[in-house]
Parts: C-alpha cells; structure tokens; sequence
C-alpha cells in the first residue's frame, strides 16, 4: 500500500468522483488522483479539484490488494490503486469532463449510491 494515498489529515478530505479515492485537498493538489490523473489532471489545478472531487462522501474502505478483494469488485474499483475509498461520492462530474471521458472511451458511473 502505499504511503502516500493515505490521508494524512482528517479535515479537509474530498472523494473523486470518477473513482472514489478519498484524499485531503492538499494530497489532489499536490500528487493529482492516483487513478484519474492523465484523464482529470487535478495535480496543481484547484479547480478541477473543486470539480472532480467531493467532500460530500459516505463510507469509506481501505483497499489493499485490489484485484483479491470482492468489496473492491462490489465497488467496481479493482483495477484501483491500493487506498482509502468512498462508498458512496455524492456529485457529478462537470458535463465537459464527461464528455471527455466519453470520447476516450472511458465509461463513466456517478459514484453515488445513495439513490441505489
Ligand atoms: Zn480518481
């Protein structure tokens, strides 16, 4: 596992909402999204921050050998990198973003399950 996606401080913590890693801001600004960095590019870009990620989450799991894991499976994160994930991420990606996935071929799920 590595020791840099585990969040250092409690406060302050978002949820991507491509793949549900759960950081501290700084973590996002500093390192970018361990799994959505070439598609998101948040490292230095604050407001893709603010857009890609969400400090509104519920749940959330530490993943270390993903591709073992049923819940990692269940949460369709298991070809993640090892980390602590939300279960559920309330928000969504700004239309922009998703249509940028969408041309990569990248498919897209709100992270939200509340409404599940
Ligand atoms: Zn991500």
């Amino acid at each position: 596992m590595s020791v840099e996606s585990i969040p250092r401080d409690l406060r302050n913590l978002r949820a991507c909402l491509l793949c549900s890693l759960i950081k501290s801001f700084e973590q996002f600004e500093y390192d970018g999204c361990d799994n959505c960095e070439e598609i998101l590019g948040m490292k230095n870009n604050r407001e893709m921050i603010y857009d890609c990620t969400s400090s509104n989450f519920d749940g959330f799991v530490a993943l270390t050998s993903p591709d073992e894991s049923w819940v990692a499976k269940w949460l369709k994160i298991s070809r993640m990198h090892p980390g602590i994930y939300a279960i559920s991420v309330s928000g969504k990606l700004p239309p922009g973003v998703i249509r940028e996935l969408k041309s990569r071929g990248i498919p897209y799920k709100p992270r939200d399950r509340t409404n599940v």
